[in-house]
């Protein structure tokens, strides 16, 4: 099996998903709309999605298995090839008619496993209302509709436009995060809160954003985005330097964007304080 060839499948499969939930926004019945926790909102067009990928991203890659935000994940499970994938990153925005969201798929290789994670080999995020597909391959670098991408490297720090995600399920540590975005605030030319972590991410890849940070994201939301910014020539580590898949915890940029945000959050998050 070359892994290298899977990317096309994946992509029809990820445009397919995009189509079902766009046509599904038109017709959401708030009724069937859960509450799964504060912020945290999820609806039927979600779970479907997931059906459908899983069926789909399985048949793919006959022998993988499959982690999905709806679908109990099994973060230990598998020894070979694991699908990561959030259906819809960004329920909020979807809920609320606001066309930034995103279909987030991951190809992780599980034979090779260091600590709990293996290497993320494959990566797709689809921006179904924007009509905008991010792909990369390990050691393949990264690319927006087909076309290369890489980070933006940039000095003058008034011209660097950061994105964040608030805190909402880690309240405990606002006054931290607030320290952080305050800093930062008064360093860089802007900030920006799209409100989907898989964006952000693939905007950073592409040169749109400059830097991320954001506290307790799910492996869901960051697996795809992590190998693009990488592809991409960018750095994404944890808060203290390790693989943010590990908890979610994540600071990303251009080398010296990077360099700087993680300086700051170090300052601010002076204990390891995971949660
Ligand atoms: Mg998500």
């Amino acid at each position: 099996m070359d892994i290298n060839n899977l990317t096309s499948d994946v992509i029809s499969c990820v445009h397919e998903a995009g189509r079902f939930l766009q046509k599904e926004r038109l017709r959401i019945d708030e009724a069937d709309i859960g509450i799964k926790g504060p912020g945290d909102f999820v609806s039927q067009a979600d779970r479907t999605a997931e059906s459908m990928l899983k069926e789909r991203l399985l048949r793919i890659l006959p022998g993988s298995v499959f982690m999905g935000e709806e679908n109990s994940p099994d973060v230990s499970g598998g020894d070979g090839w694991r699908w990561i994938v959030d259906p819809l990153d960004g329920t909020t925005n979807y809920l609320q008619g606001i066309p930034i969201y995103a279909i987030s798929v991951a190809l992780e290789d599980r034979r090779k496993i260091k600590s709990n994670w293996g290497d993320i080999t494959l990566a797709v995020v689809h921006l179904p209302e924007l009509d905008l597909t991010f792909d990369a391959i390990r050691g393949g670098g990264a690319r927006k509709n087909g076309a290369a991408i890489q980070v933006r490297q940039i000095s003058d720090f008034s011209r660097v436009v950061l994105a964040t995600g608030f805190p909402f399920r880690n309240k405990d540590v606002v006054d931290q995060y607030l320290a952080v975005f305050k800093s930062m605030t008064l360093k860089v030319g802007n900030i920006r809160r799209i409100g989907s972590a898989a964006v952000d991410l693939a905007w950073l890849a592409s040169g749109t954003f400059d830097g991320f940070w954001e506290v307790g994201l799910k492996p869901w939301d960051i697996a795809a985005g992590i190998l693009l910014i990488e592809e991409a020539g960018g750095i994404v580590t944890d808060f203290r330097g390790g693989n943010p898949l590990e908890n979610g915890w994540i600071v990303a940029g251009s080398k010296n964007v990077y360099d700087v945000l993680f300086e700051v959050i170090n300052e601010h998050f002076p204990e390891r304080i995971f949660i």
